[in-house]
């Protein structure tokens, strides 16, 4: 129904929700049509201001989360990167919807070191993201790119496709996700790299793109015991308040049990379930050097949050079942 005609390179590239046509935003459908999750507001950093000579090759929205590269005409390849390196040890998560046409040499989302110019290729049609061991990319025709090399992965993207991309710099690896769905653990030996960015290159005239999400979290045993103890909640439990904000934004770690789900066509709010089927690698609590009281106030804040958790649980509900599954 979404299917996009475009060229045979990106042709198994879909947008990834209703409220596109095969073009353009579909004009007037209802809110809640919309599974992107734009709404969700939760963007750690944005792309760098465009160095000022190179203007004209891209723009940047007031809030610095929409960039349309080439909004002139296009004659070579511009790039731009996140204004943040991303930290070691941490993991990180963002998405990046795209709003026009994918087409010509190529459109790349990926991460790169500071050594990857972003004016070097201003008059060369190329795909800037893995040229060389400073980056890595996945190009809109379904293939992923370092050192030089392309490696096909199963899809492509285009306009109103969802591009994901998970860097874990714990274990150093990098994955990504269009549409939300994994496309496997493309590049290993991450963490040589001393300073990493979130990463766009385009060839194409007028194409814009938006980072709608980008969450990070710092690998630990408290982030590991959050889950679990987010995941033994049970009914009746009368907690003390606290961790509010935390719980509201960080949808990874405060969601109910059922996100493990396979069914990815299941859209309705299920009720909180007291255990996940899926705990089987769960860490059962029995330590009792665990801070009990940390425990409560998690699931104490939960349930005041319960109305508003379970609305965003929907729309993050694939986002989850992929963290929780890798590749
Ligand atoms: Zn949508």
């Amino acid at each position: 129904m979404y299917t996009l005609k475009t060229d045979d390179a990106a042709q198994y590239a879909k947008p990834y929700c209703a409220c596109w046509s095969d073009t353009k935003p579909m004009e007037g459908s209802p809110a809640d049509l919309c599974d992107c999750g734009e709404d969700d507001d939760l963007i750690e950093w944005k792309w760098e201001p465009p160095v000022r000579e190179t203007e004209r090759w891209c723009q940047l929205s007031l809030d610095r989360s929409k960039i349309t590269f080439h909004p002139i005409f296009s004659s070579g390849t511009a790039a731009a990167r996140s204004d943040a390196p991303l930290l070691i040890d941490h993991h990180y998560y963002w998405e990046v919807k795209m709003l026009t046409r994918c087409y010509g040499t190529d459109i790349m989302v990926g991460v790169g070191t500071k050594k990857v110019s972003t004016t070097d290729t201003e008059f060369k049609f190329v795909s800037l993201l893995g040229q060389d061991g400073e980056s890595y990319g996945l190009s809109y025709k379904g293939k992923v790119r370092h050192d030089g090399k392309f490696t096909p992965v199963p899809a492509g993207f285009c306009s109103g496709s969802i591009v994901g991309v998970r860097v874990d710099l714990w274990h150093g690896t990098l994955a990504f996700y269009i549409n939300r769905k994994p496309q496997g653990v493309s590049f290993y030996n991450l963490r040589r790299h001393p300073e990493l960015y979130a990463m766009l290159s385009s060839t194409a005239a007028q194409s814009s793109m938006r980072l709608i999400y980008a969450a990070s979290w710092r690998a630990s045993l408290l982030v590991d015991a959050a889950k679990v103890l987010a995941a033994s909640w049970r009914e009746g439990m009368e907690l003390p308040p606290g961790l509010r904000k935390a719980l509201s934004s960080q949808f990874w770690l405060g969601l109910p049990a059922d996100v493990g789900s396979d069914d990815e066509d299941d859209d309705e709010i299920e009720p909180v379930k007291p255990m996940n089927a899926d705990t089987s690698n769960l860490v059962t609590i029995n330590n009792p050097l665990v801070d009990e009281l940390f425990l409560r106030t998690l699931f104490s804040v939960y349930f005041q949050n319960r109305e508003m958790i379970l609305k965003r649980q929907r729309r993050m509900k694939e986002r989850i079942w992929m963290l929780d599954h890798p590749q």
